[in-house]
C-alpha cells in the first residue's frame, strides 16, 4: 500500500519504518526541515534500538521516503497516519492543536479518496473533530473527496518498541467504516502470521478510551506498587519479598509491580492527566485515577527525601553521583523523567551533581537540565564516583545492575547508595561494608 505517515516522533518513524518493512511504500512527513535531511541520510533524531539499521535498509530498498511535502505525498496515498504530538495543554486536557493542524493540510492537500488514521493518542471525540476539520477545509476548496477517520492508537514502548510493532500483543481499530477497517486489516495482516485474533475492532470512541485506558491502567499499578513500598517501609515488611508473594497469584501477575522513583515518560503523566480531565469535563471527578497521579508526584521525591534524612536539608559541600537520567532503560527519552525532580531537588539545597546516562546525556546536558546548575557529566559510571559522597541509581540500566562494588567502594568518598529501582542485594552490600538504601525496605545498619 502507499502510506503516509506525519511526524517522524517515537511513533511515526518507528510505525513508518514497520509499515515499509513488510513493504508497502511509505513516506513519512515531517515539518522540521533538519529532521527530515538528517533522515534521507539515515540519521535517526532518536535512541531506539534496531531502528538505525531497518530505516537504512528500506531507504535502500525504496520502500522508506522522507519528506517535507505533504501535497507531494498524499498524491499516491492510500491511508494517511497522524502521529504528530499531542502534548499537555495547561489545563491538563490533551492539546489537539498539532493534529488538527494536521486535519486541516490534509483536507487541504487530499486528491482522491482517502483514510486518515488517528495513530497519536487522542482523547474520545478527536475523530469526530478531525472529520470535521477536513470537511470545513474540503467545502472551502468546494471539492468532495470521500474519506473516513479511524482510530488507531499505538501501544509500542520506547525501547522496545520495533518488537512490539513487528509482534504486537494487539493492534486496535476504531472504525465506523467497513471498508475502512478490512483496509486496515489488509495492512496489518502481514504482522500477525499465525492468527487475526489480535487485532481487535471495535467502535471509534471505544477505541479512543482503550488507549488512555490502558495507560491509566499501568500507571495504577505503578502507584500502587510504590504506595505499597512506602507502608513496607513503616511497619518493617520487605517491599521485594512482598512483591514476589502477590506476583505469584496468576490474577496478579509479575509485570509492572516494581516499585521505584515513580513513572515518567511522554505518555503515562499527561495520559494520565487527560484521563482525569476528559472525565471532569462529562461531570465525573475520577478519584482513583487522580489518586495514581498524586502518589507518583510524591513518589518522585522519594529519594531525594532519603538523601536529606541521611546528610541533612544543605546539601552544599556534597557530590553525588548519578546513574541514569532516562526516565526508563534502553531510551534517550527524559520526558518527566523522575532523574529531573530529583537532581533539581538535591541541586537546590545546594548539592553537586555527577551524571552519567550511555544515552540520555545530550538530552539532559541541551534540553532537561540545561538551567540547572551544579550539573557535570561523565563518560562512564565510574567516572562519576570520584569524589562523590554517594552513588544514586535513578534508571535501571543493564550495564547498573552488576557493577564492580570494590570499584565503588574504592571511589566513592563513602560506601553510601541510594538505589532508586531496588537493582541490589542489600545482604551483599552490607556485608561489603555499605550503606544502602532502596524503595519499600528499611535500611539495616
Ligand atoms: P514526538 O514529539 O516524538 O514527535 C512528533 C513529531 O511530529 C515531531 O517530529 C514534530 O516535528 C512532528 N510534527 C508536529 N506538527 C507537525 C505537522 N503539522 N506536520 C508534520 N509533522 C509535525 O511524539 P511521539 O512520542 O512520537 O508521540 C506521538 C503521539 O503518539 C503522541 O500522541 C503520543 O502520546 C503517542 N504515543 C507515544 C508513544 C511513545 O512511546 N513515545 C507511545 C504510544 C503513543
Amino acid at each position: 500500500m502507499n502510506l503516509t505517515v506525519i511526524g517522524t516522533g517515537y511513533v511515526g518513524l518507528v510505525s513508518g519504518a514497520c509499515f515499509a518493512e513488510m513493504g508497502n511504500r511509505v513516506t513519512c512527513v515531517d515539518v522540521d526541515t533538519k529532521k527530515i535531511e538528517n533522515l534521507k541520510k539515515g540519521i535517526i533524531p532518536i535512541y531506539e534500538p534496531g531502528l538505525e539499521p531497518m530505516v537504512a535498509r528500506n531507504i535502500e530498498n525504496k520502500t522508506l521516503f522522507f519528506s517535507t511535502d505533504l501535497k507531494e505525498s498524499l498524491r499516491k496515498c492510500e491511508v494517511a497516519f497522524i502521529a504528530v504530538g499531542t502534548p499537555m495543554g495547561e489545563d491538563g486536557s490533551a492539546d489537539l492543536k498539532y493534529v488538527l493542524q494536521v486535519a486541516r493540510e490534509i483536507g487541504e492537500h487530499m486528491v482522491a479518496p482517502l483514510i486518515v488514521v488517528d495513530k497519536s493518542t487522542v482523547p474520545v471525540g478527536t475523530a469526530d473533530k478531525v472529520t470535521a476539520a477536513m470537511r470545513e477545509v474540503l467545502d472551502a476548496r468546494g471539492v468532495d473527496f470521500s474519506f473516513h477517520v479511524v482510530s488507531n492508537p499505538e501501544f509500542l514502548k520506547e525501547g522496545d518498541a520495533i518488537n512490539d510493532f513487528m509482534k504486537p500483543d494487539r493492534v486496535v481499530v476504531g472504525s465506523d467504516d467497513a471498508e475502512a477497517t478490512e483496509k486496515m486489516r489488509s495492512l496489518y495482516a502481514p504482522f500477525f502470521r499465525s492468527s487475526m485474533d489480535r487485532l481487535i475492532t471495535m467502535d471509534v470512541r471505544s477505541a479512543e478510551m482503550t488507549k488512555y485506558v490502558a495507560n491509566a491502567m499501568l500507571a495504577t499499578k505503578i502507584s500502587f506498587m510504590n504506595e505499597v513500598a512506602n507502608i513496607c517501609e513503616l511497619v518493617g515488611a520487605d517491599v521485594n519479598k512482598v512483591r514476589i508473594g502477590i506476583g505469584s497469584d496468576s490474577r496478579i501477575g509479575y509485570s509492572f509491580i516494581y516499585p521505584g522513583s515513580g513513572y515518567g515518560g511522554s505518555c503515562f503523566p499527561k495520559d494520565v492527566k487527560a484521563l482525569i480531565k476528559t472525565a471532569a469535563q462529562h461531570g465525573y471527578t475520577a478519584e482513583l485515577i487522580g489518586a495514581v497521579e498524586d502518589v507518583n508526584d510524591r513518589q518522585k521525591l522519594v529519594v531525594a527525601q532519603k538523601v536529606v534524612d541521611r546528610f541533612g536539608e544543605d546539601l552544599s559541600g556534597l557530590t553525588f553521583a548519578i546513574w541514569g537520567l532516562a526516565f526508563k532503560p534502553q531510551t534517550d527519552d527524559m520526558r518527566e523523567a523522575p532523574s529531573i525532580y530529583i537532581i533539581k531537588e538535591l541541586v537546590k539545597r545546594g548539592a553537586q551533581i555527577q551524571a552519567y546516562d550511555p544515552k540520555a546525556m545530550d538530552e539532559a546536558r541541551h534540553f532537561y537540565l540545561k538551567d540547572v546548575p551544579k550539573v557535570a557529566y561523565f563518560d562512564s559510571k565510574y567516572e562519576t564516583l570520584k569524589g562523590a559522597d554517594a552513588m544514586i541509581l535513578l534508571t535501571e540500566w543493564k550495564e547498573f545492575r552488576s557493577p564492580d562494588f570494590e570499584e565503588l567502594k574504592a571511589q566513592l568518598n563513602a560506601p553510601i547508595i541510594f538505589d532508586g529501582r531496588n537493582q541490589y542485594n542489600d545482604g551483599k552490600l552490607r556485608q561489603m561494608g555499605f550503606e544502602y538504601y532502596q524503595i519499600g525496605k528499611q535500611s539495616l545498619p
